[in-house]
């Protein structure tokens, strides 16, 4: 089941902040409103430190520790688009949990969330916070993402947030037929966002644009 975070109590302030990066969004051609609406919903100030909260709903990326950024909101929105234009897909496998942000906003549109990361204190505090806004449709695991979740899938959507300079093979198997992949690959110089569909035919690749992810790193840490 979809989990929801509701509005209620937010400030004025708040929500005119919120808005504004609503509207940036759109300038930009995000168009999928229920993306909006869970963007708006969310509290982006609760996944990185308090000492960055007030740049949280610019569109920037963001540190959070551990020589990892969370990823700016058009991308997330983007990534989240593409995930969701062929229809709502029920099993979804995130490759990169970080601070959890795109957890939480996938959470909110997809049946059921398993997401992995490989940095363990990250994996942790994002745990806490999709407890702390009842995000209870979604699993973790602390693992080498690369190789993905075998056990859970197959998956109708993966997305990942960190960058391989090839798509693992792995993720490729774990794809359902009528499944989508989106992820960046590329190396540190060079980066493309790529869709693949896998259908009975075969790989259906796109290039949508150019980006700037961490890179897909091997293996466990903490
Ligand atoms: N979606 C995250 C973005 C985090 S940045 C957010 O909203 O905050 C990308 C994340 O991918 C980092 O946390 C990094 O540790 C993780 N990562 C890199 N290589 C990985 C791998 N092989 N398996 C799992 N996670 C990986």
């Amino acid at each position: 089941m979809v989990s929801k975070i509701h509005l209620d109590g937010i400030g004025m302030t708040s929500m005119r902040t919120r808005n504004r990066l609503i509207t940036r969004l759109r300038e930009q051609g995000i168009v999928n409103e229920d993306v909006l609406d869970v963007i708006t919903a969310t509290p982006r100030h609760l996944f990185v430190d308090e000492a960055l909260a007030h740049r949280a709903y610019e569109d920037d990326a963001l540190p959070i520790g551990h020589n990892q950024t969370l990823s700016r909101p058009y991308i997330v929105a983007k990534m989240t688009e593409l995930l969701l234009e062929k229809g709502t897909p029920k099993r979804v496998l995130e490759v990169g949990t970080g601070s959890g942000y795109q957890m939480s906003i996938l959470a909110q549109l997809v049946d059921e969330l398993y997401s992995v990361e490989r940095i363990k204190p990250l994996l942790d505090k994002a745990r806490q916070r999709a407890r702390m806004l009842k995000l209870n449709n979604v699993r973790f695991q602390h693992a080498d993402g690369g190789f993905g979740w075998p056990q859970q899938g197959p998956y109708d959507a993966i997305l990942s947030a960190a960058a391989p300079r090839q798509v693992p093979e792995e993720l490729l198997e774990q794809l359902a037929i009528g499944g989508r992949l989106i992820m960046p690959i590329g190396d540190a110089r060079q980066q493309q966002l790529i869709v693949i569909d896998k259908t009975q035919e075969g790989l259906h690749e796109q290039v949508i644009e150019a980006v700037n992810f961490v890179p897909l790193l091997a293996g466990r840490i903490g």
